[in-house]
């Protein structure tokens, strides 16, 4: 049995929760696996029903659990609330630091049928994208210490600092994604110039050993943000520190051409994960049933492979998605007008989905 705790949040977070719930019960009748979904409130609306953006009740509901599928917090009711009681922060960043989610794993996929949708020309992705981030998510120089303004207020202050144990345990994490892909890992670092990505590289080349199947380049940070825009198909499976990641995974996002496609998963060393969207609460659309629940969708997906070990649900839920697209549903973020593409709501497309799997 999986035990899923499931926190919708705000805005259209409850309305792409639902078609994700719907496609997570049919794998679980495909694949024989029953899955317990217990659910919980967090950011805005748990600050409404508890006076706090993280109640210890959803904490709780979260550690009894397998993985948690989150859906998005925030919106302009709470918006000028102080920045520690606001949602995402309240929220997001103390369940992160609690479970110790150390690596934050983002598919960037242009599925075929959106090809035109990508910010680059279709010349440059010939045969579409399919990257997958890495990215080391509790060092770094975001947690670094010291890390102050001298009192002055002219001077500030970070440190950029990772050891050995840090980098191994993601770099493990990518080599193993990489198998179940294309074999092809890339590290990227700053080594010309910093202590630490000295000691990155130096690592990751030696825990290669233990993979040599796996084909591993390294790259400069500078490259691989001119490289991601000029010949992205080239990466398969990226592994970074913290900020190089947040920069370059924004960036490669932007690729796809669409914030509604877009999942990502915070994982532990017990696989433990937290499944979201990269999206927002997407206020303006939030209540009308047109949001578009692929990204909600497709971090099930993440967690069923990451969390549950179930690649082939996985596969067969973004085949599915691949295939929908391919007959031409779209909801209105993705949609061309005057094109013969057919315009689904968010159930209709939550339906969709679950018809193929
Ligand atoms: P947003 O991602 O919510 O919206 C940006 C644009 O993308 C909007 O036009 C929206 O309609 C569209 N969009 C986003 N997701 C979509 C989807 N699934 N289907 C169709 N269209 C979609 O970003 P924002 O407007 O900057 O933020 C809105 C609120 O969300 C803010 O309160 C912000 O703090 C919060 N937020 C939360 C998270 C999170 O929970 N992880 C992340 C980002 C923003």
């Amino acid at each position: 049995m999986g035990k899923i705790a499931v926190l919708p949040g705000d805005g259209i977070g409850p309305e792409v929760m639902q078609q994700a719930i719907k496609v997570l019960n049919k794998v679980s009748e495909k694949y024989k696996k029953t899955f317990e979904y217990t659910f919980a409130d967090v950011g805005g609306i748990a600050i409404d029903n508890h006076g706090t953006p993280l109640p210890d009740d959803t904490v709780k509901t979260c550690e009894n659990a397998d993985a948690i599928l989150f859906g998005s917090v925030g919106g302009p009711k709470w918006e000028n609330l102080p920045p520690e009681q606001q949602p995402e922060r309240g929220a997001l960043l103390p369940l992160r630091a609690h479970f110790k989610l150390f690596c934050n794993i983002r598919p960037i996929k242009i599925f075929n049928p959106l090809k035109s949708a990508s910010s680059l020309k279709e010349e440059y992705i010939p045969n579409g994208l399919d990257i997958v981030f890495f990215r080391e998510l509790t060092g770094g120089i975001y947690f670094g210490q010291p890390k102050e303004i001298s009192a002055d207020r002219t001077v500030g202050k970070d440190t950029m600092i990772y050891s050995k144990p840090e980098i191994d345990r993601i770099s493990r994490l990518a080599f193993d994604a990489a198998r179940l892909r294309s074999k092809k890992v890339t590290s990227v670092d700053k080594a010309n110039v910093l202590m630490n990505s000295i000691v990155w590289r130096e690592t990751i080349t030696e825990l290669h050993k233990e993979y040599s199947d796996v084909e591993l380049g390294h790259m400069y940070v500078d490259n691989a943000a001119m490289q991601l825009v000029r010949n992205p198909s080239q990466f398969d499976v990226i592994v970074t520190g913290n900020m190089f990641g947040d920069i370059l995974s924004d960036a490669a996002a932007m690729l796809t051409g669409s914030l509604g496609m877009l999942p990502s998963a915070s994982i532990n060393e017990s696989k433990f994960g937290l499944y979201e969207p990269i999206g927002g609460t997407a206020p303006d659309i939030a209540g009308q049933n047109i949001a578009n629940p692929i990204a909600q969708v497709l971090s099930a997906a993440l967690m069923l492979r990451y969390t549950f070990g179930m690649d082939e649900a996985a596969c067969d839920i973004e085949n599915a998605i691949e295939a929908i697209l391919e007959e031409g549903y779209r909801t209105g973020d993705i949609y061309n007008k005057g094109s013969d593409q057919k315009l689904v709501k968010t159930d209709e497309m939550g339906d969709l989905i679950s018809a193929k799997i």
